[in-house]
């Protein structure tokens, strides 16, 4: 493969899930050239089997969105988080944050993942600059000191001085690069559906821990909510398994009453969860980046969040060693990019993985520490306001794109 390498771009993203097509929305946004290989067709990518998931997008990921020119695409099936409601099962204890304690707009807004993935798809398809293989897959990839040289199963070849791995939990090229992770299971399943309820939900998201797992109630467009529920292992099977109107008998027990009577509005979904963490963000000429470089727990709606704070970081990077008339990918460019990332990366694996533990364990003193914890938030106004700012991804180290500047 080396003697000819095929079409040249200035970056090669492989896998086109909804980190990889951002991070080429946003190349793609100010005219770089960008070739995305994802193996999955588009049609069946974009087809409403493909996730039933929702996304907790934060505004800091909300302004980048915008940015790149796909916030317009998704606007329309965004509902808005007004209050986030998070107590231990039905305990009267609670943390109550209330958007405006933080200002005039919303905390963030759950989108559903289809809709996502139509408008950066719609976004990706409208930028000349960027070329999208789908289906595609890696048969052979070479990187060398200046460029990473692929060859799809097509026969096509392509090369570029920047490759960004965006393949998700279980890169097969990661493992390919010789990148090594650490990965443990929760022994818990995450179960995924849609509701449709008697009441309006008033913007309001609710988290509920119980000692067989987080309970999650997500508003959505209309009057429905969706539930992200993570059941332990040695229950989830047993639920699955129930018929429609038991599933709903055991949703509804979770859920609570203030909505009225509760229909299911779609098929039921799970995802084991796991977290899988990179040892690396980089390696030569190569960039990890979204689930490919960790997977954490759902368990504070931040996975994606994270991911684009990726992908903004990179696309940032890559942009101004281009605009100097330097490589995207060299040593430079590509420490700058983990170093950048490392610590938001770890901080919340540490966190998501800590509230899923301690909330895990029903011993009676945890219990009672516990609620003096949510109770002891609640009170404390600054305290409350600084969990709210990081939720919404507005602090911190953030690339230029997050804080509403062009890229
Ligand atoms: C139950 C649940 C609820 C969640 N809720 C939230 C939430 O509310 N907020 C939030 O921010 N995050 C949430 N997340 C996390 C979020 O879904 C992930 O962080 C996000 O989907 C990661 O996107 P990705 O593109 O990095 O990876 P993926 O979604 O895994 O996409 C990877 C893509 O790469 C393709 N691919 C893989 N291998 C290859 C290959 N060899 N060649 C070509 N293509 C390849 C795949 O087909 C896929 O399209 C949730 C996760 C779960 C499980």
């Amino acid at each position: 493969m080396t003697s000819s390498c095929g079409d040249d771009f200035e970056v090669i993203i492989l896998g086109g899930g909804m980190s990889g097509l951002a991070l080429a929305a946003a190349l793609g946004s100010v005219g770089r050239s960008v070739l995305v290989v994802e193996r999955v067709p588009i049609d069946r990518l974009l087809a409403a089997p493909h996730d039933g998931r929702v996304t907790a997008v934060a505004q800091g990921s909300m302004r980048f969105l915008h940015t790149i020119g796909a916030w317009a695409g998704i606007a329309a099936s965004a509902e808005p988080i007004l209050d986030i409601v998070v107590r231990e099962g039905f305990s009267p204890i609670e943390i109550h944050y209330d958007h405006r304690a933080v200002g005039s707009g919303p905390l963030g807004y759950i989108v559903e993942n289809r809709a996502i993935r139509a408008a950066l798809a719609t976004r990706v398809g409208a930028l000349p600059s960027v070329v999208m293989e789908a289906p595609g897959e890696v048969e052979a990839l070479e990187p060398g000191p200046a460029r990473v040289c692929i060859q799809l199963s097509n026969g096509r070849r392509a090369r570029a001085p920047l490759l960004a791995l965006c393949e998700g939990r279980q890169s097969a090229t990661r493992k390919r690069l010789g990148i090594g992770v650490r990965e443990w299971r929760y022994g818990q399943t995450g179960i995924v559906c849609t509701l449709a309820h008697q009441r309006e939900h008033q913007g309001v998201a609710v988290e509920r821990f119980f000692p067989d797992g987080p309970f999650a109630r997500l508003p959505m467009t209309g009057d429905r909510s969706s539930i992200v529920w993570a059941l332990d292992d040695r229950l989830s099977g047993a639920v699955l398994a129930l018929d429609d109107s038991s599933f709903l008998g055991e949703v509804a027990e979770r859920f609570g009453d203030d909505l009225g009577a509760l229909e299911l509005a779609g098929p039921r979904w799970h995802y084991p969860l796991s977290l899988v963490l990179a040892d690396k963000y980089a390696v030569e000429r190569v960039a990890l980046v979204g689930d490919a470089a960790r997977g954490i727990h759902p368990i504070a709606g931040q996975g994606w969040n994270l991911a684009l704070r990726d992908v903004a970081a990179l696309a940032e990077t890559v942009c101004d060693r281009l605009r100097l008339g330097l490589d995207p990918g060299d040593g430079i460019a590509l420490e700058r990019y983990a170093a950048w990332r490392r610590f938001d990366g770890a901080a919340l694996v540490a966190v998501t993985d800590g509230i899923n533990r301690l909330f895990a364990n029903d011993a009676f003193p945890l219990r009672l520490a516990r609620q003096a914890g949510l109770a002891a938030v609640e009170r404390i106004a600054p305290l409350k306001r600084f969990f709210m700012q990081h939720a919404m991804g507005l602090v911190g180290d953030l690339p230029r794109a997050m804080r509403g500047q062009p890229l």
